[in-house]
């Protein structure tokens, strides 16, 4: 099964989240609806994040970052953590 990598550096914990539970998730941080509607781009590149792009979540103070599936991308949030 595939498992998608959520990062978030508060607490500087890996989580890996089950697609299945990843909507959930979403709308527990208040993003789910952001991340549908293409507003969302990544921290990096820019590009539009969606569900199927969408590879890290990083807290940064009260604002939620996204971070997409491009291996340069993923490597700079793995850097960060
Ligand atoms: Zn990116």
């Amino acid at each position: 099964m595939w498992l998608r990598k959520l990062i978030t550096k508060r607490d500087a914990n890996m989580k890996f989240v089950f697609d299945n539970d990843l909507e959930k998730y979403l709308r527990s941080l208040g993003v789910l609806e952001d991340i549908g509607s293409g507003r969302t781009t990544c921290r990096y590149c820019g590009d539009v994040i969606s569900k199927n792009n969408l590879m890290a979540i990083v807290p940064e103070g009260s604002d939620i970052k996204f971070v997409c599936n491009k291996p340069s991308c993923v490597q700079k949030v793995e850097y960060v953590v």
